[in-house]
């Protein structure tokens, strides 16, 4: 049976606080962004895992976190010029639309403020603030997190993961991202499902197979302006290509990549095309932590030794990876 999983990285301003020049538009669509998504899955009724960044479930803060072990200047933008912009530090009232959704979907993290898992600077002291707060806030609203999402996909820390009780997390795509990522699936036809596994800790890797948003600016224009979208015509790709090998087709996006209609109509016609393969064909739609858990079951294995019934998780061995 196919599967196809949207993992969504709900971050206001937090995506893009340490930046220097903050690109306007994505900053400002984070809430609209927010809105159009629930809107769109509910009209389909598709469930979606998204990683919300902790700091957002927060009524009010210092803007100065000095028991964070993060560097001062972290917090800094809180405290200067989004002093008064509480709408991007902030939204406990879009954290309680999703959870009052209709549709079903999940819950998890995208860590507490934002900290790149994958930089030398950020140390196992950092990584573990950010999870420890992050968990915190999630049971002050009666959750628990099961999903984790790394800021700008940086992999790193994850035995902090694990200590903390995540169990899965989103892996890098094995093809790049925008027109790379494009030319990788298209003309060197490479597939777009991606395989599950569980890494040294007990962790599930579900990894990402396409950024929804990674072909944008005057070549997407040109492309639409001749032709229909060249996003939407890849996720068909990928979904049919779930259903016709019975793999895992991961796509992923911001609620800030939203920024207007054309981004609203993209969202809209994907979301139509998988709502209708799914009635047309046993394909699913999953969340991370639904894939975790399978990926999990699939490897149990019960020991067939005279004890009987003992369970063991088959894990493969450690690998040295680059980038944690
Ligand atoms: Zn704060
Ligand atoms: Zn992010």
């Amino acid at each position: 049976m196919g599967s196809v999983v949207i993992s969504l990285d709900a971050e206001l301003g937090w995506g893009f606080h340490d930046l220097e020049s903050l690109p306007g538009r994505r900053v400002e669509a984070g809430r609209r962004g927010w809105s159009t998504m629930l809107e769109l899955l509910e009209t389909y009724e598709i469930p979606a895992t998204w990683a919300v960044v902790g700091h957002l479930m927060l009524e009010s803060c210092d803007g100065r976190h000095a028991d964070h072990p993060a560097p001062d200047e972290w917090f800094e933008r809180e405290r200067t010029t989004w002093r008064d912009r509480e709408d991007l530090r902030f939204c406990p009232d879009l954290v309680t639309d999703l959870l009052e959704s209709d549709v079903d979907h999940e819950f998890a993290s995208h860590s507490f403020s934002h900290v790149l898992f994958d930089r030398p600077e950020t140390d196992a002291e950092i990584a573990a603030a950010e999870l420890e707060r992050s968990v915190e806030i999630a049971a002050d609203w009666g959750l628990s997190i099961d999903s984790f999402v790394y800021p700008r996909n940086g992999v790193g820390h994850r035995d902090v993961l694990a200590e903390y009780g995540v169990r899965a997390y989103r892996g890098r795509s094995p093809t790049g991202d925008g027109v790379w990522g494009l030319l990788d699936s298209t003309i060197r036809d490479r597939s777009m499902l991606v395989e599950p596994t569980i890494d040294e800790y007990g962790l599930v890797d579900v990894p990402a197979s396409l950024f929804l948003f990674g072909f944008e600016g005057p070549a997407r224009t040109v492309a639409e302006s001749i032709w229909r979208d060249p996003m939407v015509v890849q996720v068909r790709r990928g979904i049919d290509e779930a259903v016709r090998r019975d793999g895992v087709f991961h796509m992923w996006l911001h609620p800030n990549n939203l920024v207007g209609k054309q981004d609203d109509r993209r969202m809209r016609a994907i979301l139509e095309y998988l709502d209708r393969r799914r009635s047309e064909t046993d394909l699913r739609v999953e969340t991370m932590n639904r894939i975790a858990q399978r990926t999990v079951d699939g490897n149990v294995t019960t020991a067939s030794d005279a004890d009987g019934g003992v369970i063991s998780v088959s894990r493969p061995a450690p690998a040295s990876r680059s980038n944690d």
